[in-house]
């Protein structure tokens, strides 16, 4: 066992910022993975860096809205690595737009990326978990599931319900030895935040935005995707084996402990 952590890892969104620096994370700690996204060219290019590790890793493209390749994934997994141990949610789309002016299809992908492939592979591997009384879960969120912010609506909505969804499983699945949790991040450095906002709308998330009733961030930076990947290692690991339904926030402070 190396850092607390034994067996087969599934991490969604693995060719996005914070899902590849954990599969790299999970790597680095002699931990087999699957490297599940819908993004089949960065998958691959992820599982070639990774490939000289040793470890054994594999790449599964997958849609995360679908529920039929889900369990074809999960399935997949199962066979080629063994028994799934651990799964990260990480999977994430983000539509910014004030509520009023938000499409139904942007409200829709939202929820079906967001909550909905978080139940779609949460489900899959419950299934395979629960006969053996054993896995960690942990469901990557947002500190905007707990945080109003202008613009967000549909994402807050959508990382609230993915939260909750993973809070009640959690007690659902007690029981059975498994424990899930929630990492709910602030502003992290990744393609996802680089697409929202440029060098001035990054110092202005850090000195804050008073028109828009955010605060600023306290420990003055941006997340890195490491700081996010600290966190969910630690929650699926041993050491957390007495951590379930827990909410960990990892925002430099931007959230006010809320
Ligand atoms: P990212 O855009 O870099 O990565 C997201 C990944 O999810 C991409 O690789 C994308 O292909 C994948 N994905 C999207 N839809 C999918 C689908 N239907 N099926 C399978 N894969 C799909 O974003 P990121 O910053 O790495 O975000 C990772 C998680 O962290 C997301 O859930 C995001 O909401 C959350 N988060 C990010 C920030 C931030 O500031 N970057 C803050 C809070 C929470």
């Amino acid at each position: 066992m190396t850092g607390g952590l034994s067996g087969v890892a599934v991490v969604t969104g693995a060719a996005g910022g914070i899902g590849a620096e954990i599969a790299r994370s999970l790597v680095a700690a002699e931990t087999p993975v699957a490297l599940l996204d819908r993004d089949v060219l960065a998958l691959w290019e992820l599982a070639a860096e990774l490939d000289s590790t040793g470890v054994r890793v594999i790449a599964v493209a997958t849609d995360v809205t679908d529920s039929g390749d889900v369990d074809s994934a999960v399935a997949k997994v199962e066979v080629e690595l063994g028994p799934i141990e651990y799964l990260v949610n990480a999977a994430g789309v983000l539509r910014s737009g004030q509520a009023a002016q938000l499409t139904d299809e942007e409200w829709d992908t939202t929820f079906a990326v967001n909550a909905g492939g978080v139940f779609h592979m949460s489900r899959a591997v419950a299934r395979v978990m629960v006969p053996r009384g054993s896995g960690s879960i942990v469901t990557v969120a947002s500190n905007a599931a707990a945080t109003p912010r202008m613009s967000m609506s549909a994402y807050a909505a959508s990382k609230a319900a993915s939260a909750m969804f993973t809070k009640c499983l959690g007690l659902e699945l007690a029981a059975h030895g498994i424990r899930c949790n929630v990492v709910a991040p602030g502003s992290t450095r990744t393609p996802m935040l680089t697409a929202l906002q440029g060098d001035a709308a990054e110092r202005a998330s850090i000195e804050g935005v008073p028109d828009a009733y955010r605060v600023g961030i306290p420990l003055r930076r941006i997340a890195e995707p490491s700081h996010i990947a600290d966190a969910v290692l630690f929650l699926l690991s041993e050491r957390a084996s007495h951590i379930t339904m827990h909410d960990l926030t990892v925002d430099g402070g931007a959230a006010l402990g809320a």
